[in-house]
């Protein structure tokens, strides 16, 4: 495979894209509906049990809870997972959709009593719209000016008790007074290949595909750490197996469908080992700042640090320091290359 990969390529057409795309609607009949059948995330899903119980118990709704990690790792599944637990509503809508303070005040006032609000990508929420959110969060009122001028007062209007559960990618881009009125934060952490071979045996069996352990494993290894990438190259695998072999996932199946598919042995694609060679090329293995590399690859500051960054730290193969972006060795044994001859092992970019 090579590295040589000149044209850029938007996020939303890699096979390996964290982010949802639009074939993945089916995968509505994958999301697990209860915290028992929710695979991984062991620490948040005992968390939320206790929480839940609790509140349960007080007849109270939830404490407003904040999910953060990557994209595709199980956020909405889980807000969805909450609200059946819990025995309650919940609305979905998403930081971008909600364009004015008027539309979030219709949102809340047509809850009912312990509702869950869930609120995907809230760091996008614009200032005005996240004002209105503030007494809504703390003392269930809203707010609202009426008239102009001199003449303009405010009156209070009660909201029903409910929950309000944010999704973010970043919840460092959250700013404090928001971040601060959620009482329950959860992070969300990418998958062990373990737990997303499980995910892909559920998901094959739930889709009636036949798939061997090794198969599933195989899938597993090369999916980056996220469910959403999981069920997705599953699908294309079994597209693959039932062209070119009898329609059974097994490892070389598995394997050769990915090779054709341009995700290697670790799950990493064009744009991640563009990235990595950019680096050690361009930069002498770095320290490189996120905004020129990816001026220099030709791709979005964001994706790069949402979607290929955790995963290429978590399998370490770059490190981020206060100067920029790093490389290490084992990105240069991946790829096949050899760190520079003036490059002593020891400096910092090659931590193993
Ligand atoms: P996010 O909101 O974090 O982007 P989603 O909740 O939409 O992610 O999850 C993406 C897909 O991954 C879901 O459709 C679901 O099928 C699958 N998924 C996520 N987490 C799990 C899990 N813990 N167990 C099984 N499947 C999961």
């Amino acid at each position: 495979m090579s590295i040589e990969f000149s044209g850029g390529m938007a996020d939303d057409e890699r096979i390996v894209s964290s982010r949802a795309l639009q074939n993945d609607e089916a995968d509505n009949s994958l999301r697990p509906k209860s915290i028992a059948e929710y695979i991984g995330q062991t620490k948040a899903k005992e968390n939320l049990s206790v929480f839940i119980e609790a509140a349960k118990r007080r007849g109270e709704p939830l404490d407003h809870t904040l999910l953060y990690g990557p994209p595709g790792l199980g956020k909405t599944t889980l807000a969805n997972i909450i609200a059946n637990e819990m025995g309650v509503n919940i609305r979905i809508t998403s930081g971008p959709a909600i364009e004015k303070a008027g539309d979030l005040a219709a949102l809340l006032t047509n809850l009912a009593e312990n509702d869950i609000l869930f609120i995907d990508e809230i760091h996008r929420l614009n200032r005005s719209v996240e004002e209105i959110l503030y007494p809504a969060m703390e003392d269930y009122a809203l707010d609202i000016i009426i008239g102009k001028g001199p003449s303009a007062r405010s009156i209070r209007l009660d909201l029903p008790k409910f929950t309000l559960i944010g999704a973010t990618t970043r919840a460092g881009q959250m700013t404090a007074p928001l971040r601060d009125r959620f009482g329950v934060m959860l992070r969300l952490e990418l998958y062990q290949p373990e737990e997303l071979c499980r995910i892909v045996t559920r998901s094959a069996q739930i889709l009636e595909i036949s798939c061997e352990p090794d198969g599933a494993m195989e899938v597993a290894r090369r999916s980056r750490g996220t469910p959403r990438i999981a069920n997705r190259l599953l699908r294309r695998v079994r597209d693959f197996a039932q062209v070119r072999a009898d329609g059974i996932i097994t490892q070389p199946v598995a394997d050769q469908a990915l090779l054709a598919l341009e995700v290697d042995a670790l799950g990493l694609d064009n744009i991640d080992r563009r990235m990595l060679a950019s680096i050690i090329r361009n930069y002498d293995g770095g320290p490189v700042g996120l905004e020129t590399l990816a001026a220099t690859i030709n791709e979005e500051a964001v994706t790069l640090e949402d979607v290929c960054e955790p995963y290429l730290m978590q399998i370490g193969f770059l490190t981020r320091t206060p100067r920029g972006r790093c490389v290490t060795l084992r990105a240069y044994d991946h790829l096949g290359l050899a760190p520079a001859e003036h490059q002593q092992p020891g400096q910092d970019q090659m931590h193993f």
